[in-house]
């Protein structure tokens, strides 16, 4: 008989690989809604947990979403249903499903979303970009190289294809020769100067605002900001990690993708 596997299972699996004392002290991780105790036999990861998300849960009969963006994070000072957020609590639940968020966490360890973007964007000889008190190895975004040098203009193109969006935001003279590369998957515009100090040729961040991308014109660093959504990789890493470790422990789990879209922003 399938012996029964309960969230804290699983979420003792995850933690091994993303201790939740690795997260920033300003972030909300962990457990965001529902019980450690509850059963689960599908989990659903997602890099948000918005309306649709919730919806494709309830229909797959998920009992677990683990996201990337907690879904509490300021303070909720009621709970309407009548709103999007107080209905995605009600139908959570209503539904009896837990929501898990391992973010910062699964930011700054070795494997987690820096290195997988910087995996998609094959940039080699790989460190952190903003160490924590944790130790050298653990720490927000990674600065390494591509593998041959090419222009800024072509770097661009390979973000767009490798992290498979339709348009960039760029900063910089195109035509530059760019190797060595930063990349912090979030909102990275406080660490340019890092980037800068660390040699980038090319700093690739979510969020990049007005500012901070006129202050990286100036000291002669390239930006390439894909979008935050680019995030939604940790979505296949947490995956693969997941479903290999639960058969490594017999565990009979399914693991679903989520095929929402939980990107704002249109292109036009
Ligand atoms: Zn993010």
């Amino acid at each position: 008989m399938q012996e029964i596997i309960r969230v804290r299972d699983i979420v003792e699996i995850l933690e091994q690989w993303a201790p939740k004392k690795y997260a920033y002290d300003w972030d909300n991780v962990g457990l965001q809604i529902g019980s450690l105790e509850s059963k689960v036999n599908k989990v659903l990861l997602t890099l948000d947990v918005l309306e649709n998300v919730v919806d494709e849960a309830i229909e797959n009969e998920v009992n677990l979403i683990i996201a990337h963006h907690p879904l509490l994070f300021k303070a909720l000072k009621q709970i309407n249903t009548d709103d999007a957020a107080g209905r995605i609590i009600n139908k959570l639940l209503k539904h009896d499903i837990t929501v898990y968020a391992a973010h910062t966490n699964l930011d700054v360890i070795d494997g987690g979303v820096s290195d997988m973007l910087s995996d998609r964007l094959e940039i080699i000889n790989r460190e952190v970009l903003v160490p924590s008190e944790h130790g050298k190895a653990i720490g927000a975004g990674r600065v390494g190289e591509l593998k041959e040098t090419i222009s800024l203009n072509d770097f661009c193109l390979r973000v767009k294809e490798k992290l498979e969006i339709p348009t960039l935001r760029v900063v910089g003279e195109l035509n530059k020769k760019v190797r060595k590369i930063a990349v912090l998957g979030g909102s990275g515009e406080d660490f340019i100067n890092q980037a800068k100090q660390m040699g980038a040729d090319v700093y690739v961040t979510g969020d990049m605002t007005f500012h901070e991308a006129q202050d990286a014109m100036a000291m002669g660093l390239a930006v390439v900001d894909p979008g935050h959504h680019v995030e939604k990789v940790m979505i296949q890493g947490i995956k693969t990690y997941l479903e290999m470790k639960t058969i490594e422990k017999s565990l009979e789990l399914t693991f679903i993708a989520s095929s929402q879209d939980t990107e704002p922003f249109q292109f036009l």
